[in-house]
């Protein structure tokens, strides 16, 4: 007999943390790798964060805190949500927990009865439609089109929606494609929403930060606040403060909710590292002028990545809005031959033959339940995706 529980076949491991640790195993055997396959800031946390987590440790800061976070960051997340989308949360409507996908995993496991549906929308992060499986849900997985920036249309949602439709995952800006709704996409998307009043949204603001070309972040309880009583707002300081390591995520949602998070939580992990709360409250209540410094790199590095990899034939893409990620179509190569005479029958044959014989990592669109393409991301130092972007055309252009 299996020592898995059933559930566990339900889920398979994450193929970006696979993609990213295959890199990793090359590279230990002296490849010349190069990693553009990782959701991570290749920046270092700011210093003053760094300092407020030392000052913690120094001050004793080192015990339990209350289990949905420490009254000092719960204030200092309700007033960035104020400071950025103008939302109005108390501090007991907000629960901080493990990082974004623990709210995520809190926010399934506590409403979800088997069978019931979640919306998530396609190209979408990995972890999402795993997620709804363990907590005994229904992803129902909707593709949205190149030609809308892949975001949801009203029509695609009100299609989509049944009787057992519990939540609706919005993301934006989008891990892959980077692309951010609009105040009047959303508008549209609401306009179906209130017609619906048993689904919940989850909106997935974590890239919220990382805009470029004067986009502004706007979330959907601030579009439409008479959704706000059944929204989840979700964001965490992972990636606009490049603080993966120090697991802060949090959800504002209201009370009814957050009681349920809450109790979840402090029957499975507690609350989340006292140090990790501390620095969080600095970097949500500091300057915020480390967020447009590296706002800025990453600017200058997607036009880069667009530049080149839109020009190499056989691939196109589109320049998003946010995120750190560019999302390639491939579509064009497959079919063709390598030179180590690989047949390209799919976007992971596309992967691993860029990795086996360039030493390029990227993560294949089907990660993302998108076939098709590949997600690059830019968190990378400038030189390397120079590098990177040179051995994606010579292999591209290699292909019979
Ligand atoms: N949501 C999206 C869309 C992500 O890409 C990620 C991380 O990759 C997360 C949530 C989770 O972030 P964290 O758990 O590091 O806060």
């Amino acid at each position: 007999m299996s020592v898995a529980a059933e559930r566990m076949g339900r889920i398979l491991p994450s193929q970006t943390i696979a993609i990213t640790q295959k890199a990793r195993a090359l590279k230990a055997e002296g490849r010349d790798i190069i990693s553009l396959s990782a959701g991570e800031p290749d920046f270092d946390t700011p210093a003053f964060i760094k300092e407020a987590a030392i000052e913690a440790i120094r001050a004793g800061e080192t015990k339990y805190t209350d289990v949905a976070g420490t009254p000092a960051l719960r204030q200092a997340i309700a007033a960035a949500l104020k400071r950025d989308f103008d939302l109005d949360y108390s501090p007991e409507e907000i629960c901080v927990s493990t990082g974004g996908k623990q709210v995520i995993c809190n926010v399934m496991t506590a409403t979800l009865n088997p069978g019931d549906e979640v919306i998530i929308p396609a190209p979408a992060w990995v972890s999402y439609p795993d997620i709804v499986r363990l907590a005994d849900g229904h992803p129902v997985v909707v593709q949205t089109a190149p030609e809308t920036g892949f975001r949801l249309t009203a029509a695609q949602l009100e299609e989509a929606i049944t009787p057992r439709t519990r939540w609706l995952v919005l993301n934006s800006p989008c891990n892959p494609t980077g692309s951010a709704y609009t105040t009047d996409e959303l508008q549209a998307l609401a306009e179906v929403l209130l017609a619906h009043p048993d689904i919940w949204i989850l909106t997935d603001d974590i890239y919220a930060k990382l805009l470029y070309d004067g986009h502004r972040a706007v979330t959907l309880a601030q579009v439409e606040p008479r959704l706000k009583e059944r929204t989840v707002t979700m964001n965490g300081v992972s990636k606009a403060y490049a603080m993966t390591g120090w697991r802060i995520g949090f959800s504002a949602a209201p009370l009814e909710l957050t009681r349920q998070l809450v109790k979840l939580q402090g029957q499975s992990t507690s609350n989340t590292c006292s140090i990790a709360q501390a620095a969080a409250v600095a970097a949500l209540s500091g300057p915020q002028d480390c967020i447009d410094e590296m706002v800025e790199v990453y600017r200058q590095r997607r036009d880069l990545v667009v530049d080149r990899l839109s020009t190499v034939p056989g691939l196109s893409c589109a320049r998003p809005e946010g995120a750190f990620y560019v999302f390639v179509s491939l579509k064009d190569l497959l079919g063709k031959k390598t030179p180590a005479g690989k047949e390209l029958q799919s976007d992971e044959d596309f992967v691993q033959a860029l990795l086996e014989e360039t030493g390029v990592a990227t993560v294949p669109g089907t990660a993302f339940l998108t076939p098709g393409y590949f997600r690059v991301s830019y968190a990378t130092a400038t030189e390397l995706l120079e590098e990177a972007c040179r051995r994606i055309r010579r292999f591209c252009e290699s292909l019979t």
